[in-house]
């Protein structure tokens, strides 16, 4: 059971467009705040895009995405779980990052997470373009390689851009292979699409024995199907999920810098999260918004909502 200060206010008490907009409406508790090692599953946002290679605007998610996130209520429509009441949730505030250097934002990318893991806390990541996750991923895989469940519409495992770029939003988990961070036979890649430059990101991964799956795949086999192989790869081990909101189509979730035609609707995204329940979920994010290219804000309150989804599939592996 939760203790009352991590309870999130209700629209009952205070209606849900005043009040500071935290994650969730829940307590803001940073690190160096004294109830910060009582917190379970911290929100964190990480306002960052320098990794972005085409249409930036990520580092403006965090503060959409907690404004959006006052829509969220208590309880899981169909599992009927109350996740804020099964664990101790908070907002952990923004990592500061130096958005003219890359090298330097993910140090303190690193610093702030690897904080957090040693107070015990997951992390449910607001990013951020997709180069967050390897900052992220170097803080929870310290000790050991990670599963991973990953949708999206690319692989972001290619080795560099514009002649050598290592760090860029097209890159992380090439990186994230290479450092150790993820065990690359415990990797599943879901949704991929769209037109590319060569094979060169998915001859690696099955080079290194990561699972891809198509959307014609997820399509052609139905999700319920294609997950339950997506946890058997990922299997007992601690497991991080990342979610790129282009996994979704674009008529769905347009605000975002990558978008690829022909994806799942935003039913499918939420059904994809329930599908993860069971595994050991040490962290999770949601990244890849882009609230200038989101002109109706539905693609921040998709993204909150399947944020949502994950905090619930989290909570309940820690009861
Ligand atoms: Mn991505
Ligand atoms: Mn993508």
């Amino acid at each position: 059971m939760s203790d009352d200060y991590f309870k999130p206010v209700s629209g009952f008490e205070l209606p849900r467009f005043a009040g500071v907009p935290t994650f969730m409406r829940l307590p803001h508790v940073p690190p160096g705040h004294d109830r910060f090692a009582e917190v379970q599953i911290g929100l964190i946002g990480v306002p960052w895009d320098s990794g972005t290679t085409n249409r930036p605007g990520p580092r403006h998610a965090p503060r959409q995405l907690r404004d959006a996130s006052t829509m969220i209520r208590a309880q899981h429509p169909v599992s009927g779980l109350r996740p804020f009441e099964a664990v101790n949730c908070a907002d952990l505030g923004d990592v500061g990052p130096n958005p003219a250097d890359i090298p330097d934002s993910m140090e303190r990318i690193t610093a702030f997470y690897t904080r957090g893991a040693g107070a015990g806390i997951r992390p449910l990541t607001a990013g951020g373009d997709h180069l967050t996750s390897l900052p992220v991923l170097r803080a929870l895989a310290s000790e050991r390689p990670l599963g991973m469940v990953h949708f999206d519409s690319h692989t972001d495992l290619f080795h560099s851009y514009f002649g050598g770029t290592m760090y860029t939003h097209g890159t992380p988990f090439r990186r994230a292979v290479e450092e150790g961070l993820l065990d690359p036979a415990r990797v599943v890649q879901i949704g991929l699409r769209g037109t590319m430059y060569d094979t060169e990101d998915r001859d690696f991964a099955r080079a290194n024995g990561i699972r891809l799956i198509t959307i014609e795949e997820v399509f052609d086999r139905g999700i319920p199907d294609v997950m339950t192989e997506a946890r058997e790869i990922a299997g007992s081990g601690p497991t991080y999920v990342s979610f790129d909101i282009d996994f979704v189509d674009p008529t769905f979730a347009p605000g975002t810098g990558t978008p690829e035609v022909g994806g799942p609707n935003s039913y499918q995204a939420l059904q994809v999260c329930r599908e993860l329940a069971g595994l050991d979920i040490v962290g999770a994010d949601m990244v890849e918004v882009s609230p200038p290219f989101d002109a109706s804000g539905g693609t921040a309150f998709l993204g909150v909502s399947i944020m949502f989804e994950l905090l619930c599939v989290m909570a309940a592996g820690r009861t």
